[in-house]
This record gives structure tokens, C-alpha cells and sequence, in this order.
């Protein structure tokens, strides 16, 4: 049997591609908001129920640029359980990340230990919807409001995820998504920033290219963050498909919650009452995870450890008053006993009973 990896992506049959080549070799328009970009543009923002989004050549980038946008300096309270691109963004702009515990049942910031951390110096929260969990956006924008913080949302995993009042994309300043190869959604790489106005809209294209406002005018040191033509017509074809690929996602989340409901030392995340994405489907192991983890390696099964380690443990964050474990002992527990098993649209049936098959085998083996 083949090698099985966390993730797989999806990819629209080549034929469907070749016509949205032909129209760029046709056009010589490659960039620069170009025909595909402005379509993708409108697309996303219908399919998420956004006003205005703004395309980026990837997340990480658009993160940077989206703390520029609202001029964030100093320190920024964010969560050690993500994907480090979430803190490195933070110090791109020179910006101290201060680390604040998660909530066991989210695996989100926890709001009750934001306000312990904000200083005279904090001008931002910047929380993740971890594994497209719904953060607590109202206790954090209450948060946010009497502090007269700025909330930048890390939405990288959260792709078409709605809570109570809709898209979750709508919470907080701003809040930036993912494409890479590896998200729900992926144009091989992109990201977006979602904007509540045209004018920070506005702000957010110029600072994505190089601060030119016409031919003459610069505003402000930009950068290069723009999505080039290729990206965007392929976004346009894998928004076709979407719909059907979060199904299968949901039915495989599904067959896994009732495959591996009854063996003791497992536990999976809660499903909440909200419509997910099933963009990953962690679970956690109560003694002994990388033994596990190991076992399904020996297997062909390529389970990821997201997020171990912690951000707060890479070298450029340790030394930070707010890294020290004392301060995060949610978080580090969550990381020793999480492991993230394959899921993905083409993941098959036999593929899951193996997988299933193997945590009952060694769960019970270990007695
Ligand atoms: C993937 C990811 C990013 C970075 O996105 P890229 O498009 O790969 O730059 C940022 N934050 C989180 C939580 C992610 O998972």
C-alpha cells in the first residue's frame, strides 16, 4: 500500500486548466490585477460572504502586510499553538509577540488570560482559528474594545467556517487566509486579507504593491504580496469544486469520530455547533503519543504533530517572558498529545479502516 500523508491536494482534472492558460497567453496579462485576479476577488468574497478581500501571493505575507496596515507596534498577545508563521509575522514588523494560554476545548486563545497579559505597550491581539475552531470572537473583541486593541484574525485554517452570525471571516479588523497547497482552498500558493471597507481595502493594494498608487505616487514602503494570473485562474477552478470536497471531508471526519469513539487513551476534538471546514482532524493521545505516532509511521501513515513544538519553544521566541511553560501549560500539554491523522477529499474508506485498525491495535497491545 502507498505511502498515506496528512494531506493530499486536490487537484481539478489538467484539461479543465488548459482553456484559463490559453486566455493568459492570449491576453500577455501574467500579473498585477489582472482579469483572473479581479474574478477571484468577487468569487471568494460571494462563496464567504465578505464585502472586500484582497489577494496575496501567500498567508505569511499577507499576515505582514496586514499588521502594517493598521500601523501595529510594540507588543501583540497571540497564541503559542499554531503554525509559526503566525508569531514570525509579528516579528517581521519588530513587534514582541506576548503569548497568552489556550482553552482546552478550542485549543484557542482563552480569553480569560488575555487581559492578564496586556501591557501600556499592547496594541493587538492576534488570535488563530486553530484547526478552523471558531475562536471566541465576542469575549475577544469585548476584550479588544475596552482596551482600544486592534484584532487581526490568523484565519489560515478557516476557510468557508461560519459560527452564529455567519462567516467567521467577519470578526475582528482583519483576517487573513491561506491558500498553500497543503489548506481547504489552496491556488498552489495565495492568501487574503479580508477588509471591512473599501478603504483599508484600498490601503491593503497599495501596500501589496510596493505603496505605487499610479505611475508616480508611492505611499508607503510596500512590498511585493501580489497573486500573479496563474495562481488566480486556478483558485477560480478549485472554487468549482469546493462545495463537493468540503462534503467528503465532512464524511471522513465522521467515519473517524465513529471508528475511534470507544478506544480508551483517545480522544478526539469536540465538534461544536457551528458549520466546520474539517480541515484537520487531530487527536489526542493520553500516554505515550509518539509511540503512535511512530507506529502508523512504520505503516505508510504520515500523521503530522501540529503543533509540536510550541511557537514559544523555537530559539527566536524561548527567551520571552511569556514562552517560560509555567505561563502555557495548556498549550504544552495539547502538544504532546496531539497528532493530526490524513484526512483530505481522495482519502479513501480502506485507507481509514487502516488507519483506525492500527490506534485499536496499539491501544489495546499496550493493554
Ligand atoms: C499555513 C499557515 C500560515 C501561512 O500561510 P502560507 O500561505 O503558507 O504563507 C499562517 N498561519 C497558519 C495558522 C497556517 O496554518
Amino acid at each position: 500500500m502507498k505511502n498515506i500523508y496528512v494531506t493530499q491536494p486536490t487537484l481539478p482534472p489538467l484539461e479543465e486548466f488548459i482553456p484559463y492558460l490559453e486566455q493568459i497567453w492570449e491576453n500577455k496579462i501574467l500579473t498585477n490585477g489582472g482579469t483572473f485576479h479581479q474574478q477571484l476577488e468577487q468569487a471568494l468574497c460571494d462563496y464567504l460572504g465578505v464585502k472586500h478581500l484582497a489577494l496575496f501571493t501567500n498567508g505569511t505575507i499577507a499576515l505582514i502586510t496586514a499588521l502594517q496596515a493598521l500601523r501595529i507596534t510594540g507588543e501583540v498577545i497571540t497564541t503559542p499553538y499554531s503554525f509559526v508563521a503566525t508569531a514570525h509575522s509579528l516579528l517581521w514588523n519588530g513587534i514582541k509577540p506576548v503569548f497568552v494560554d489556550i482553552d482546552p476545548i478550542s485549543l484557542n486563545l482563552d480569553p480569560a488570560k488575555i487581559e492578564a497579559a496586556i501591557t501600556p505597550q499592547t496594541t493587538a491581539i492576534m488570535p488563530v482559528h486553530c484547526y478552523g475552531y471558531p475562536c471566541d470572537v465576542k469575549r475577544i473583541q469585548a476584550i479588544a474594545d475596552n482596551y482600544n486593541l486592534k484584532v487581526i484574525y490568523d484565519a489560515a485554517h478557516a476557510f468557508g467556517v461560519k459560527n452564529q452570525d455567519g462567516g467567521i471571516l467577519n470578526h475582528g479588523d482583519l483576517s487573513v487566509l491561506s491558500f498553500h497547497a497543503t489548506k481547504v482552498f489552496n491556488t498552489f500558493e495565495g492568501g487574503a486579507i479580508i477588509c471591512p471597507d473599501e478603504k483599508t481595502k484600498r490601503r491593503i493594494d497599495h501596500l501589496k504593491n510596493f505603496g505605487f498608487v499610479d505611475e508616480v505616487t508611492v505611499v508607503a514602503a510596500g512590498i511585493n504580496g501580489k497573486m500573479s494570473e496563474i495562481n488566480a485562474a486556478f483558485g477560480l477552478l478549485q472554487l468549482k469544486g469546493i462545495d463537493e470536497a468540503l462534503a467528503k471531508r465532512q464524511a471522513i471526519d465522521a467515519h473517524y469520530r465513529e471508528g475511534l469513539k470507544d478506544i480508551a487513551g483517545i480522544r478526539c476534538a469536540d465538534s461544536g455547533s457551528y458549520v466546520a471546514n474539517y480541515a484537520y482532524f487531530p487527536i489526542f493521545v493520553e500516554k505515550n503519543r509518539d509511540a503512535l505516532y511512530e507506529t502508523l509511521k512504520e505503516n505508510g501513515i504520515f500523521g503530522r504533530r501540529y503543533f509540536y513544538p510550541l511557537i514559544s519553544d523555537f530559539p527566536m521566541y524561548r527567551g520571552l517572558p511569556s514562552a517560560a511553560p509555567s505561563n502555557l501549560p495548556i498549550a504544552r500539554k495539547t502538544s504532546e498529545e496531539v497528532i493530526c491523522l490524513p484526512i483530505y477529499p481522495e482519502l479513501s474508506h480502506d485507507s481509514q479502516d487502516k488507519i483506525i485498525n492500527l490506534i485499536l491495535e496499539h491501544h489495546s497491545w499496550r493493554g
